[in-house]
């Protein structure tokens, strides 16, 4: 059997199906540092206000976009290099499969978490950090 994710370009997915292929890391919502010099993002164990911590999902996620105007709005047109490279919307755009603890592949919605991608009871809100201290959080456990 041939999934939709293998068979269909991100712009070729249905609004269902688009949805369906975050695989709920929230590795995207992590406060992210720009390098001035060369331009390197850097992720942090610090997360956004509106992650609710023990879902591991946006608290508002309708109104995402304007609570917080940084918030990615990915499309099919622009997936950007800094997502990790777990990120499904990655691995697809670049004609990869996704990993076996994606729940669309093990149909279990908390595989992500069993098998440590998620952020899920490793990051501190922002609201408890102040920008100054940004930088000494910088981790490693996200890859670029
Ligand atoms: S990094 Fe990608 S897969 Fe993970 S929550 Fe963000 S959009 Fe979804
Ligand atoms: S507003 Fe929601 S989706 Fe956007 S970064 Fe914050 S927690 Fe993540």
């Amino acid at each position: 059997m041939v999934n939709f994710w293998q068979e269909k370009t991100l712009s070729e997915m249905s609004p269902e199906e688009w949805e369906s292929l975050c695989d709920g890391c929230a590795r995207c919502c992590l406060i992210k540092l720009e390098d001035i010099d060369d331009g390197q993002v850097h992720y942090t164990s610090v997360v956004c206000q509106y992650l609710d911590n023990e879902r591991c999902q946006c608290s508002d996620y309708s109104n995402r976009n304007t609570l917080v105007p940084t918030c990615i709005h990915l499309t099919a047109d622009s997936i950007p290099t800094w997502l990790p490279t777990t990120c499904a919307y990655r691995l697809v755009d670049e004609g990869k499969n996704l990993q076996w603890w994606h729940p669309l592949v093990s149909g279990s919605p908390d595989s992500v978490h069993e098998a440590d991608i998620s952020v899920r009871g490793k990051v501190i809100p922002e609201t408890f950090v102040h920008p100054e201290e940004l930088e000494e959080k910088i981790i490693r456990w996200v890859e670029l």
